[in-house]
């Protein structure tokens, strides 16, 4: 791919694509929701939103393909924050931008509209298709006022203190080590590295509730349906923990289908109230994979830590783990509570952390 020109003004984009503080960060319910309707307004495959570092394209949002980043120089969004409207690329295999980048014969039909934030393009809304498509200027302008709804997502704060140092303490290239690729949710290590901090900022200041979430009879999904259809469905119930959660909150890919959800300032009802509505986001509506619907449930339990209590983290999921297993022992489909301390019901030794 021929290099495309350097902007004069990088440096105050970067700076601007900083103080965002959304690279490294996990897919969000509020971007997924402009990326799917990018996809079914223009009817295309794929749609994306993703903030432009330095290096590389961080995907915040996808639809349609698989991905968590890629290298700036072979992506076309590198071209969209050149300048204001729409990116073009109505066939790649001709352009003379793209013609030659790994993705040309992928995304074939290209459109993006630059994001900004402090008056700087720090990223793009995108949609793409594998074959050549004509996209006239009444499409252009749709795209722009999507964009836009973006860019007022963008503005808002959103992510905890220990979730943005998460991020931040990573260099560029090595952020996709802390997201769960199949999900883009936290992985294990990095959900376990803000449930420590959480932990110890709720022994100081508000309580905070840990969530074990674990799909039920996924087995059986798996083995009736296949591993693809089973991948479909961890997809979907990530995406509906996502939507069922404040945007402080934090939620990772524990293990295969186990997840654990952290909520900062939560207190024993709240934790209640929230869990029983996970509980019901996922068991919503059956999921749909091809010509298949696969009905899903989940079961949860859930422990929190006051204030003033010493408590560890591990201790904290080993309580959430106890009531989980009670869950499932009791019908699954269901929420149980843990003990409220360290005190009592301890199997911190049992999860590992
Ligand atoms: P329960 O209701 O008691 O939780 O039963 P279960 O069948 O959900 O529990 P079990 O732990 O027996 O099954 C978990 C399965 O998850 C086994 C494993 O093959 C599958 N699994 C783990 N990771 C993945 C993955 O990334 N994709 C798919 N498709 N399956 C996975
Ligand atoms: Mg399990
Ligand atoms: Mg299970």
């Amino acid at each position: 791919m021929p290099a495309a020109p350097a902007s004069p003004y990088e440096a105050r984009r970067l700076a601007a694509v900083q103080k965002l503080r959304l690279l490294g960060t996990p897919a969000e319910e509020r971007f997924d929701k402009i990326t799917r309707l990018a996809r079914h307004m223009f009817e295309v495959p794929m749609a994306c939103l993703d903030i432009v570092g330095e290096k590389l394209a961080w995907l915040k949002s996808v639809q349609g393909f698989d991905g968590i980043e890629g290298l700036r120089k072979d992506s076309y969004c590198h071209y969209t924050v050149l300048d204001d409207g729409v990116c073009l690329v109505q066939d790649a295999r001709t352009d003379t931008r793209v013609f030659d980048s790994v993705l040309a014969d992928y995304w074939v039909f290209y459109a993006g509209a630059p994001l900004h934030f402090e008056g700087e393009r720090v990223g793009v809304l995108c949609i793409g298709d594998s074959n050549p498509r004509d996209f006239d200027a009444e499409k252009m302008s749709s795209l722009i006022d999507l964009a836009s709804l973006a860019e007022r997502e963008l503005q808002l704060a959103a992510l905890s203190e220990a979730q943005v140092a998460l991020a931040a303490s990573h260099e560029e290239l090595e952020m996709k080590a802390r997201i769960d690729v199949l999900t883009h949710l936290w992985n294990r290590g990095a959900i376990l590295e803000i449930a420590n901090a959480e932990c110890a900022a709720a022994q100081t200041d508000k309580p905070m509730a840990a969530l074990m979430l674990d799909i039920d009879h996924f087995k059986t999904i798996n083995d009736t349906h296949g591993h693809p259809a089973g991948d479909e469905v961890l997809r979907v119930v990530a995406s509906r923990l996502r939507a069922a959660i404040r945007k402080s909150d934090a939620v990772g890919r524990y293990g295969g289908e186990e997840f654990l959800i952290i909520l900062p300032d939560a207190d024993l009802t709240a934790a209640a109230d929230i869990s029983e509505r996970i509980r019901q986001e996922v068991a919503s509506s059956p999921i749909s994979f091809g010509e298949l619907t696969i009905p899903v449930t989940c079961s949860i339990g859930y422990s929190i830590v006051q204030n003033t209590v010493q408590d560890a983290i591990s201790s904290l999921i080993g309580r959430a783990d106890s009531a989980l297993y009670r869950a499932k022992s009791s019908g699954r489909n269901r929420v149980e509570v843990g003990a409220a301390s360290c005190d009592e019901d301890v199997i911190a030794d049992a999860v590992g952390v």
